[in-house]
């Protein structure tokens, strides 16, 4: 295609790599920036406005290739570049365990204990009292034991490698006896009979969807079985019609039969959620006293640590795990090793566990203490006089998240905000582009943030955003 001698003039204009290089460098914003970044970002910038050149047709004007917008456009692409990927966000969503957002806080013990970890050498497999090289598991073993009430336990990268550790290492080309009804999904593409087929394990599925019963199991052992599997069916919930064998006949059968029985919690417990009004939750020590010989859980689910799996039960078993080759590719980092430890620590006293750990913090937080939140969460908005931003207070559910309590909804208080001649899908894209993202949801056509997941030191962060928003609204080439 010709290129009109309009277009070639435009092109002529645009800078030099060389003089944009220097113009950035004398900004401020520029000092600190890596070379590398800016040749970069000036690259990308100009190779796109000569394609916009290319593309457009006559009437582009020299305003087009003005240096001060180029300039600009380029110091947007390196702040964006220079800015975290991973960064931090505001959780309004009112799911506590989200996995899309990082699942859980780590309370403050944890946090700081791994900052120290982190920055100094540690006796991570060091024995210091024989001098000795020592096991990286101790950390953790004792204060799981301690808390479950378990013989022994071990900790790798998460539960999805628990459970593929613990078939592999007690079912690897033998039978796994598994009701249908817990042939379990999670998000994130982890299915139990996908584990299994990984595992080396042969899945050998009993009963119906929503009926097994103990004969199934019994009449489904054969003399390539090797291990009764029970999975906690976490996030979703079969109802009406429906029979499950219990842990406890479970256990029973495999002890007449002399099999062992594993038990994968998903999301794993300590506190009895009841005793804080919520519904009833199976506990790891509940499942320990029912016989289980190996029980896995996660640690970012409801415990609140760090993401980890955690394998507890029968020492003979437990050391078979150790020996496993697969162990050292699964193996847990010192960093979550110490969270884990300092996580584990406050559920010593479970007062204190539920008052330090976010998670446990945030699900049994007393709804007047969300609607005190809510209201001055609005207060501070009011504050912000502006006449086209209308905020009110709704009761609005919050879930637990993380693939857990799915049937539950817990009652909470959010702030809706809408904003005169601002559509709210326009509101949500805003507040979840700043530069700290705030991430809410729209409920009929309002954009809502729910408090309990929002603490109250990042009211001030929301309130700038919504600023922000005004802002540009008022600002009259918006319009
Ligand atoms: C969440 C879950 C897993 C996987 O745990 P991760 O820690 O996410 O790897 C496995 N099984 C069940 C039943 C779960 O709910």
């Amino acid at each position: 295609m010709e290129i009109s001698s309009h277009k070639k003039g435009l092109l002529k204009l645009l800078p030099g790599v060389d003089t944009l290089m220097e113009k950035i460098k004398q900004q401020a914003s520029g000092a600190d920036v890596p070379q590398t970044v800016i040749v970069k970002a000036i690259r990308l910038v100009i190779n796109s406005l000569r394609d916009q050149i290319l593309m457009a047709d006559d009437r582009i004007g020299e305003e087009f290739v003005s240096e001060q917008k180029i300039i600009k456009q380029i110091s947007d692409q390196i702040k964006s570049e220079m800015s975290p990927n991973l960064c931090r966000v505001i959780n309004a969503t009112g799911v506590v365990v989200h996995t899309n957002l990082g699942r859980s806080l780590l309370s403050c013990d944890a946090i700081k204990e791994m900052a120290i970890i982190s920055g100094s050498y540690s006796n991570l497999e060091f024995d210091l009292d024989t001098g000795k090289r020592g096991s990286r598991y101790t950390a953790v073993e004792n204060l799981i034991c301690d808390v479950c009430g378990c013989e022994a336990a071990m900790v790798v990268n998460n539960n999805a490698a628990a459970v593929l550790l613990c078939l592999d290492t007690l079912a690897r080309g033998k039978e796994v006896i598994v009701s249908r009804g817990e042939l379990v999904e999670i998000g994130g593409s982890f299915r139990i009979p996908d584990v299994m087929l990984k595992s080396g394990s042969v899945l050998k599925e009993v009963g119906t969807t929503n009926r097994t019963h103990l004969k199934d199991y019994q009449n489904a052992i054969s003399d390539h079985t090797a291990l009764l599997l029970k999975v906690h069916t976490s996030n979703y919930a079969i109802i009406g019609f429906t029979k499950s064998v219990s842990l406890k006949e479970l256990v029973k059968l495999g002890a007449d039969m002399g099999f062992p029985v594993m038990e994968d919690l998903g999301s794993g417990m300590f506190v009895d959620f009841s005793k804080y009004g919520l519904p009833k939750e199976p506990t790891v020590q509940e499942s320990l006293l029912a016989g289980t010989d190996i029980v896995t859980f996660s640690g970012d689910k409801l415990l609140g640590g760090p993401q980890a799996g955690i394998i507890c039960g029968k020492t003979d078993i437990i050391e078979n795990i150790r020996k496993n080759p697969l162990t050292r590719a699964l193996r847990i980092d010192k960093l979550t090793l110490s969270a884990l430890e300092h996580t584990l620590r406050l559920y010593r006293d479970e007062e204190k566990a539920i008052k330090a750990i976010p998670t446990l913090n945030m699900l049994t937080m007393p709804f007047d203490t969300i609607e005190k939140k809510a209201v001055r969460m609005k207060s501070i908005l009011n504050g912000l006089n502006n006449p086209l931003l209308k905020t009110t207070l709704i009761d609005l559910p919050s879930k637990a998240g993380g693939g857990s309590l799915p049937a539950l909804n817990i009652p909470s208080k959010c702030v809706g905000l809408s904003i005169e001649g601002v559509s709210a899908n326009k509101i949500e894209t805003h507040m979840r582009c700043c530069a700290i993202p705030v991430i809410g949801r729209i409920e009929d056509d309002v954009f809502v943030m729910d408090m309990r997941t929002v603490m109250e030191n990042e009211f001030p962060v929301i309130k700038d955003a919504i600023n922000d928003l005004l802002n540009t609204i008022k600002s009259p080439h918006m319009q």
